[in-house]
């Protein structure tokens, strides 16, 4: 395959910038690697790793002489960050994302980048765990995943040839969707879940403390199923709420109205109209499948065979 870029530059060298880096290095497809980040801490453990060649906190010092730029940090920064890195870019070079919100993401990073807004194209790559930081990167989060371009009408059509090769080369099944679809969707999929897990966390926290059980030290498969992605991080689930209010308002409305029919069958000892309620939910469920085991699972299941042959 041929090369990406002589110098690829990852902004936000997190969870997933840093297994993007680290993906298409493993293949060979992209020459330096500049971190550009926050603490000094994470882009020494990012070093550490082998994810970048160099690490920069210097915006100018980072986009300078760069082909490629993935900006991957908490949504609400992405339109800074972009700014930032802007007036020092090469006229060649070509940036994308990786938030979970795509709308305001890309009208935003058009405003910061003007004249020059046909060298940006959305992306969100649908692949993650509950970890964060570069220390969680793997070099196999995204292999087989999907990852959603949101290209606007002031995307150059070469911005958006090469972006989808970036994500395809990391092992990525890319697709297209206008940004609001983006959003609308995923508000139910992924940011609906993600909100009732954080609640159900402290809803349960908060009764354990009113009362004398300690409910959480029973809490088995059920709860950790559910509640693990409640172990997220807090700032990047904030913008993200922040970011697609209105769609995430109306997925919690829906959620809540659903509970509300559950609670009422229950309150009123309806059996038939509790079944009904479940039986609709276990169809669907059903029907969706299992996930393909994510990157940590593999990884654990790796480990684990390799201790098994040790023995
Ligand atoms: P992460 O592991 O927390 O990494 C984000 C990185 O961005 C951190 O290393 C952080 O630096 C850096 N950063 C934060 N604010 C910054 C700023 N203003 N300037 C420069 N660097 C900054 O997060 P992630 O999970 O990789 O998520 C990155 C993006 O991908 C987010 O927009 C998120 O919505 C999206 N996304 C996440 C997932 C997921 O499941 N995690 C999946 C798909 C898409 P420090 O370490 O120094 O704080």
């Amino acid at each position: 395959m041929k090369r990406l870029a002589d110098r690829l530059v990852i902004a936000g060298v997190g969870l997933i910038g840093g297994s993007l880096a680290l993906a298409l290095r493993a293949r060979g497809l992209v020459g330096e690697v500049v971190g550009y980040g926050r603490s000094a801490e994470n882009l020494r453990v990012a070093r550490r790793r082998g994810i970048i060649d160099r690490a920069e906190r210097d915006p100018a010092r980072a986009a300078r002489g760069a082909d490629v730029v993935v900006v991957a940090v908490p949504v609400q920064a992405i339109a800074p960050v972009i700014g930032a890195l802007a007036p020092a870019l090469p006229p060649g070079a070509i940036v994308t994302d990786a938030g979970s919100v795509k709308a305001p993401v890309v009208a935003a990073a058009e405003r910061v980048l003007g004249e020059g807004a046909g060298r940006f194209c959305g992306s969100h790559p649908i692949a993650g765990t509950e970890h964060s930081g570069a220390a969680a990167a793997l070099p196999d989060l995204l292999e087989g995943r999907r990852c959603i371009l949101t290209p606007g009408p002031r995307t150059a059509a070469m911005t958006r040839r090469r972006v989808h090769a970036v994500w395809e080369a990391a092992g990525m099944r890319v697709e297209e969707m206008p940004a609001r679809t983006h959003d609308k969707v995923f508000a139910l999929v992924s940011h609906l879940p993600h909100v009732a897990a954080f609640a159900l966390v402290n809803a349960v926290a908060d009764a354990d403390r009113q009362g004398p059980r300690r409910a959480l030290a029973y809490a088995a498969g059920g709860f950790k199923d559910w509640t693990r992605i409640a172990a997220s991080s807090p700032e990047m689930w904030r913008d993200i709420c922040l970011a697609n209010r209105d769609e995430l308002l109306g997925a919690i409305d829906g959620f809540g109205a659903a509970v509300e029919r559950l609670r009422v069958a229950i309150a009123q000892g309806d059996g038939d109209g509790i079944l009904a309620e479940l039986s609709r939910a276990h169809t669907t469920r059903r029907r969706l499948g299992t996930s393909t085991p994510s990157a940590p699972a593999r990884l654990r299941a790796r480990r684990s065979a390799r201790r098994t042959r040790g023995r």
